[in-house]
């Protein structure tokens, strides 16, 4: 079957995010065995929402910022994924986020489909009153398009607890009465879920954990390399550190701070607490954050923004294992190039990061029930998730003679696909 789009025509989704994700896409399309007249739609969003949000700035100004919401597939369940605040947000890296976040829920086998969302602005600019009029004035704008059984949004880049618990209370007085369920990442006060906030962290460091084990790298007696300090990035520090990795160098959008011994995590997140950087943190010298990505390591974990992995540097890096902690941080130019570089092992995003979209579901399971469970539980399915899956794609990826990333895509692309054909198509 002859697909009728125009493959190189991209449209309105035109960016170099969804140019890789529909790249990676292509790549794996015939190991999926699916009929291509079923996969031509996913290669782009089933819909798409764009707003504007216009607010009255503490200077008295009014200023218009843009919003986006994209479901790639509402095949599985409701859109899930995450709303993003940055200067870079554009519908075309929304909706290149929204294809992976679709991958992700499937590889994992969640009753989701991908979902992304974001608001271009710089939230470090803003004031807490504007980041909560822009908020609320997003969510009302974005009403007709999402809800518990039709998109969940969670945090993401430069979104928090707050921004989700804004975005709950606003769809509740709107619709009249109380739903958790809309958003997930709340506070545990405001019905999250214990370990939402470290999960995505956590599933990086066990996903570090199965790679390890399978090349026979200790984990107490190596280096690892972080770059982003938020959420993902200083909750991985922390754990792995926990497993007596030394961590050597860590950087955040200021700087970054390097220390052969391994840097002391607990005084590092201290001195961030207090200063809001890495930088300057007294036991360490400054480092060129690019320079930072090719010190020789066993873990370099991306956990900041995407395309950091490009063909420039991928060819110098020298790690053992590559975490993909932050969504799409390797070009497909990097990836051909550590593919033929056998000794770099890449988790791919969908897997390495899935821990958050993962507890996510938990806290969406624990909003019907109204029933919550303790962390031990909640962290115990996750590791036997990401473990599994893990295994799932390394024996995938043994058998095909192929790399993680074409293994996890594979599976993941493979279960929306044939619940897609499966289901038809309507009319
Ligand atoms: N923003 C996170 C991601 O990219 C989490 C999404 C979610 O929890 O829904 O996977």
């Amino acid at each position: 079957m002859t697909p009728s789009s125009n493959r190189q025509d991209f449209g309105e989704f035109d960016s170099p995010l969804f140019r890789q994700a529909v790249a990676q896409f292509d790549a794996v399309q015939e190991r999926t065995g699916i009929d291509p007249g079923a996969l031509e739609r996913l290669r782009f969003p089933k819909r798409t929402a764009i707003v504007t949000v216009p607010v009255k700035m503490d200077n008295g100004e009014t200023r218009v910022f843009f919003g986006y919401r994209v479901q790639h597939s509402l095949t599985s369940g409701p859109g899930k994924g995450g709303l993003r605040y940055h200067p870079r947000v554009n519908l075309g890296e929304v909706s290149g986020l929204a294809l992976l976040m679709g991958w992700k829920c499937g590889l994992i086998g969640l009753p989701f489909g991908g979902a992304k969302g974001g608001v271009n602005c710089d939230p470090t600019e803003l004031s807490q009153r504007e980041l909560e009029k822009i908020t609320r004035r997003f969510t009302m704008e974005m009403i007709p398009f999402i809800g518990p059984d039709i998109d969940v949004m969670a945090p993401d880049m430069g979104t928090d607890e707050q921004v989700m618990a804004w975005i709950y209370d606003t769809y509740s007085m709107q619709v009249g009465y109380n739903v958790p369920r809309i958003v997930t990442g709340k506070s545990v006060e405001l019905s999250g879920t214990k370990g939402r906030r470290e999960a995505t962290g956590r599933g990086v460091v066990y996903c570090i954990e199965e790679a390890a084990a399978r090349l026979n790298i200790p984990l107490n007696s190596s280096r690892a390399v972080v770059q982003g300090f938020g959420n993902v990035g200083s909750v991985t520090t922390q754990e792995i550190a926990l497993r007596g990795t030394r961590v050597v160098a860590v950087s955040d959008v200021r700087g970054a701070v390097y220390n052969p011994n391994g840097l002391d995590i607990a005084k590092l997140t201290n001195h961030v607490r207090s200063t809001g950087s890495v930088q300057g943190f007294a036991e360490s010298e400054p480092i060129d954050p690019e320079e930072m990505l090719l010190l020789e390591c066993e873990f370099l974990v991306p956990a900041a923004l995407e395309r950091v992995v490009h063909k420039d540097n991928a060819g110098h890096l020298r790690c053992r294992v590559l975490a993909e902690a932050a969504n799409g941080p390797t070009t497909v130019e990097a990836d051909r190039i550590l593919k033929e570089n056998d000794g770099v092992l890449v988790i791919p995003d969908i897997l390495c990061n899935a821990g958050g979209v993962t507890v996510s579901y938990f806290e969406w399971v624990q909003d019907i029930q109204m029933f919550f469970w303790d962390e031990e539980e909640v962290n115990q399915r996750l590791k036997r998730i990401m473990s599994d899956t893990f295994r799932a794609c390394y024996d995938v990826s043994i058998a095909e003679k192929t790399d993680l990333r074409t293994a996890a895509l594979t599976l993941g692309i493979r279960r929306v696909a044939s619940r897609k054909a499966m289901r038809g198509l309507f009319p």
